[in-house]
């Protein structure tokens, strides 16, 4: 038995941690601690040279912690083990999902180069785009989910700034329509607009549907990122940032995460480590309350519209459907829904739920609600959100592990209130 070849949820209690280096201890230990020793100093001037990348690490080389910036078992273990979702080379944990985001386009976009994304996208992101890389002179195109390659390819041309397109950045499914983006497409545009001296990037914002359903990386992606505050911590109780890639990426991303200083804490790394031990499980079960809840909503006389991936196989216009194929193994416990009447209709069906809480975040054991429109996302321009479908009748429900006809219960008490 190979060991590797184990699915990911055999691996998350055990995978990387080795009890004899902690006194037997079957859990990793909290290494609360700033700084680590070295056995002598000619070992702690090899390990800088590594990890500063003067020199290469040689095959079977053992190195050692040197500071909890740089590196912390708390957090290589967690990293090591949040590889195996996707395949990936090498991951870096960061604070927070916007200084995953936000490490990562900084160091692969320069002064004066373009950026490309998709539309919606996470509102955090989207500011940081439209506001935070403006003043580093860092130009951005966005597109939409019914965008072709062709017209995409048409508006990089437009700009006069095709030779300085650097990153691409998606979000898909996106938040919080679920509108889906072909990433294959994406990375086919990467290549289309790189040259031998300069390579365009793809990154892909996979939080909404977390590491089990989705693997960007499989499909052409260079990055994958996360906000682990949402499914893979899972328990609306801490907040933290996930990036894979390969080794060399990752090693650009990890020099400017020292640099920068924005990784995770100790205690968050093991909180996490915690978490994905219940991954599957947890997400499973917010999948099939969802599928339940997306079928209770589509039938309700006050609800005008459901977004919700289980939909697209029947629903979906061709496109649609054919990255839903490709690209989902499940459709995942985010739905979102018009319901009729504007803002007022939606703040009394808010204001009126009992066991699902008005919040924002996603991702957690708990349903939560919340009005896009005036909360995650009001800093976009209201044009700009109408187009997408994120109006004032939109609701977003992230869907917990409660017993199903509990939610669906609330949800209807509130409906009638409306
Ligand atoms: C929440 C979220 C983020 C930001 O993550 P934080 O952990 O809150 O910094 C980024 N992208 C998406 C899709 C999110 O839902």
């Amino acid at each position: 038995m190979n060991y590797l070849e184990m699915k990911p949820e055999s691996l998350m209690m055990t995978f990387g941690y080795k009890p004899k280096l902690s006194e037997g201890a079957l859990k990793c230990p909290i290494f609360q601690t700033s700084t680590f020793v070295f056995n002598s100093a000619m070992e702690g001037k090899r390990f800088f040279e590594v990890a500063y990348g003067l020199s290469e690490a040689s095959e079977g080389e053992e190195l050692g912690l040197i500071y909890s910036r740089l590196n912390n078992p708390d957090l290589e273990i967690l990293e090591n083990r949040l590889c195996l979702w996707d395949k990936a080379e090498d991951c870096a944990i960061f604070e927070s999902g916007m200084s995953a985001i936000s490490t990562v386009m900084l160091e692969f976009l320069n002064p004066g180069d373009l950026l490309l994304y998709s539309r919606p996208v996470y509102g955090g992101t989207d500011h940081f785009i439209n506001h935070v890389l403006k003043k580093f002179n860092i130009e951005s195109i966005g597109f939409s989910p019914d965008d072709t390659k062709e017209s995409i390819i048409e508006k990089i041309k437009q700009s006069g700034k095709a030779e300085k397109l650097s990153l691409i950045h998606i979000e898909t499914p996106a938040n919080p329509t679920n509108a889906l983006i072909d990433i294959e497409m994406c990375a086919a545009i990467k290549k289309e607009f790189s040259t031998g001296e300069k390579q365009v990037f793809l990154s892909v914002d996979n939080t909404y549907m977390g590491p089990m359903w989705q693997h960007p990386l499989k499909h052409g992606a260079d990055l994958v990122i996360y906000s682990a505050t949402k499914y893979i911590g899972g328990h609306s109780d801490l907040i933290a940032g996930a990036v894979l890639g390969s080794k060399t990426l990752m090693n650009r991303v990890k020099g400017l995460r020292t640099f920068l200083g924005n990784m995770a804490a100790p205690f968050t790394g093991w909180m996490l480590m915690r978490s994905m031990e219940t991954l599957k499980v947890r997400t499973e079960q917010q999948a099939k309350n969802a599928s339940e809840i997306a079928e209770f909503l589509r039938n309700h006389h006050k609800i005008s519209k459901v977004y919700y991936l289980g939909f697209i196989p029947e629903e979906g216009d061709d496109v649609q459907k054919e990255i839903y194929k490709k690209q989902y193994t499940s459709a995942g416990a985010m739905i979102s829904f018009d319901i009729k009447g504007g803002e007022k209709a939606a703040f009394k069906f808010l204001d009126s739920l009992k066991l699902i809480k008005l919040a924002v975040s996603l991702g957690g054991t708990e349903s939560l609600a919340e009005h896009p429109y005036t909360m995650t996302h009001a800093d976009v321009p209201n044009d700009v959100k109408n187009k997408m479908f994120i109006t004032e009748n939109l609701i977003r429900l992230s869907v917990g592990v409660e017993y199903y006809e509990d939610i669906i219960s609330d949800i209807k008490q509130a409906l009638d209130l409306v």
